[in-house]
């Protein structure tokens, strides 16, 4: 694509390479049809080709954003199908951030929608902010059909999203040692939401390497990645957390890795080196830190682990959360984790699209969001799984507003297949499960 930038705007850093992102793509619209909201609404600015026609226009003339630039902006999932269809390598991810963080420094909301997004960035990356107003969702909980019904949506959405049960306790720092003999040290980002909504999963990943030998740090200081903030173009904010994870990993010695058991914030850690390469203090440990970075699944998927007798034959419809697949490019890893520990794995059809759940998306854009999770509870469905696996809390959660079937994290079930506790999503469904064929053969 032909641009037409002034050497006075490419000096900015940001433009510069927006504008050689904008250069790669060709328009030859492969990439829409992995979209999830064209695919949905066939509308073409709903689709990559047509969201990189607006942002040019936009940056390469200077535009403050329009009211309808942020409507098919804010209708982007950042689910990254588009990249991973594209075959020109169009860098989508770091084009849409910039455009995100253009719309939030040029364009001004409604007061209701600066209100709600003011809110969710004060609220969700704080894990004791977080769980008072959880307390609070609980009270709510019941009325969120009556919400839905007089128009409020987007609090309906977000009484639904709410646990029925009290928000847990954040992980302290600390240091989880491995019993005998080390074999390796890793930093685990408790994360924000994530372990305010499902502890479980960090215990479980905890378990699973100090099975293996390996000491889990839980630094002091560490918090949200910046990633919900990131995604909402809060960028200072965004980048202030990241600086924040950086300095508290950075003062630990001797890491092997740094865990994660969020595939979303996964994304945005590994992309650290990319966020602060213009900052002088922090461009060196930024990409230290992002060259650290696993996905749970990836580190796992490199250690000597061996099945117990839990998993008997259980068949599992695994959903590949976008920021896993499409972010991270982790695919064959937490699939075949599970074959080996005895698992059937089942893949979902049109496994390329997105549950919808995608951050805050299912909060600001509740009904594309609701479709989207209908659309993939109908495929997972079609497999007949005894369970749902994910590797990101957003997708856990969102999918399992939409089905009676149990959703948990990939790593539950790896800790629960080599001698941990049953994941406590699958308690509730054990009897059912002992009623099975291949349970009873085994
Ligand atoms: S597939 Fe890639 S090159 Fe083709 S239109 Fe989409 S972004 Fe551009
Ligand atoms: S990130 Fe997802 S929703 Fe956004 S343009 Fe790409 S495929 Fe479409």
């Amino acid at each position: 694509m032909q641009t037409s930038f002034t050497l006075a705007q490419l000096a900015d850093p940001d433009v510069a390479e927006s504008e050689k992102i904008l250069r790669a793509c060709v328009h030859c619209g492969f990439c829409t049809a992995t979209c999830p909201t064209y695919v949905l609404d066939g509308n073409e600015l709903d689709s990559p080709r047509g969201r990189i026609y607006l942002i040019k226009d936009m940056l390469e003339n200077d535009r403050p954003a329009t009211a309808e630039v942020t409507l098919h902006i804010d209708r982007c999932l950042s689910c990254l199908a588009c990249m991973t269809t594209c075959p020109s390598g169009v860098h989508y991810m770091h084009l849409v951030d910039h455009a995100r963080a253009h719309i939030e420094r040029t364009y001004r909301r409604p007061a209701h929608e600066r209100l709600l997004r003011a809110a969710l960035a004060s609220l969700l990356p704080y894990p004791q902010r977080l769980r008072l107003a959880l307390s609070a969702a609980l009270v709510g909980k019941p009325f969120a059909a009556l919400a839905e019904a007089v128009g409020l949506k987007r609090l309906a959405a977000m009484l639904r999203l709410a646990p029925w049960r009290g928000p847990h306790r954040p992980l302290a720092p600390q240091t989880f040692k491995a019993p005998g003999p080390r074999k390796g040290r890793v930093a685990l980002l408790a994360g924000c939401v994530n372990d305010v909504l499902a502890p479980q999963i960090n215990a479980a990943a905890i378990r699973v390497l100090n099975r293996l030998g390996i000491e889990v740090v839980v630094a002091e200081g560490a918090g949200c990645c910046g990633s919900l903030v990131h995604h909402m173009g809060r960028e200072r904010q965004a980048l202030v957390q990241a600086r924040t994870n950086i300095d508290a990993w950075t003062a630990i010695d001797g890491l092997d890795a740094i865990v994660i058991t969020t595939s979303g914030c996964g994304t945005t850690v590994k992309d650290y080196g990319f966020m602060l390469r213009a900052d002088p203090i922090y461009a060196e440990r930024s990409a230290k830190v992002a060259s650290l970075a696993v996905d749970i699944t990836e580190y796992l998927a490199e250690l000597p682990l061996e099945a117990d007798e839990n998993a008997l034959g259980l068949v599992v419809a695994y959903h590949a959360a976008c920021s896993l697949q499409h972010g991270q490019r982790v695919t064959r890893q937490p699939k075949e984790l599970l074959v080996k520990l005895g698992f059937v794995v089942r893949d979902v059809p049109d496994g390329h699209l997105c549950c919808g759940s995608a951050g805050t998306y299912n909060i600001l854009q509740s009904d594309i969001a609701r479709r989207l999770r209908d659309r993939k509870v109908r495929t997972i469905e079609r497999v007949r799984p005894d369970v749902i696996a994910a590797g990101n809390i957003g997708c856990i959660t969102q999918i399992a507003t939409g089905t009676k079937l149990p959703a948990v994290h990939t790593v539950e079930l790896i800790d629960w297949a080599t001698g941990g506790p049953c994941p406590p999503a699958l308690g509730k469904h054990r009897p059912q499960l002992a009623m099975r064929p291949s349970a009873a053969a085994g």
